[in-house]
């Protein structure tokens, strides 16, 4: 039988685990809100993350960002999602992770959001961790276990 390898949340590192960069939506913080709120209605995605032109991270952005940039002295004005950028509402105070970072130190941060980014020393995104993909390894490694005795 193929035996699969133990989910060792102190041994496993972020890169094993990660949705890697090209396969992550993503907007510039130059881009206009218009581009970021068509990239999630069309990913389905509540938040991305933000590079700036050279692939670095620099934060995260949701819908709900562009919703409150959106209003308007006395109500929403749809034309402000034209004018301003991405960089006018995004959020920077994010925590990222090292690609050498353990899964443990992943555990951490998905408490208090659904995907983390990961990034190297340059701050370029390499990929990122989700609360669900965390989810799913505790779930095979609790049948694994549990088939195992
Ligand atoms: P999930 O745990 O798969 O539901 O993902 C949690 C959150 O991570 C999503 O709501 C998105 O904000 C973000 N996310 C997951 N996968 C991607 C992706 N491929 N590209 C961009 N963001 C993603």
């Amino acid at each position: 039988m193929l035996e699969t390898k133990e989910f060792d949340l102190a041994t496993t590192l972020v890169q094993e685990k990660m949705v890697d960069a090209e396969k992550v939506a993503h907007v510039q913080n130059s881009n206009p809100l218009e581009h970021a709120l068509l990239v999630l209605t069309k990913t389905g995605y509540n938040a991305v993350p933000v590079l700036d032109f050279h692939g670095k991270f620099e934060g995260i952005i949701s819908k709900s960002h562009i919703l409150e940039a959106m209003f308007g002295v006395e109500k929403i004005e749809v034309e402000l999602l034209e004018k301003k950028t991405v960089s006018d509402c995004m959020d920077r105070e994010i925590p990222t992770l090292l690609i050498d970072d353990t899964i443990e130190q992943a555990l951490h941060e998905l408490i208090d959001y659904n995907f983390v980014c990961v990034v190297d020393e340059d701050q370029q995104m390499q990929g990122i961790i989700t609360r669900r993909q965390l989810l799913k390894e505790y779930r095979n490694e609790y049948y694994r276990k549990r088939n195992k005795s």
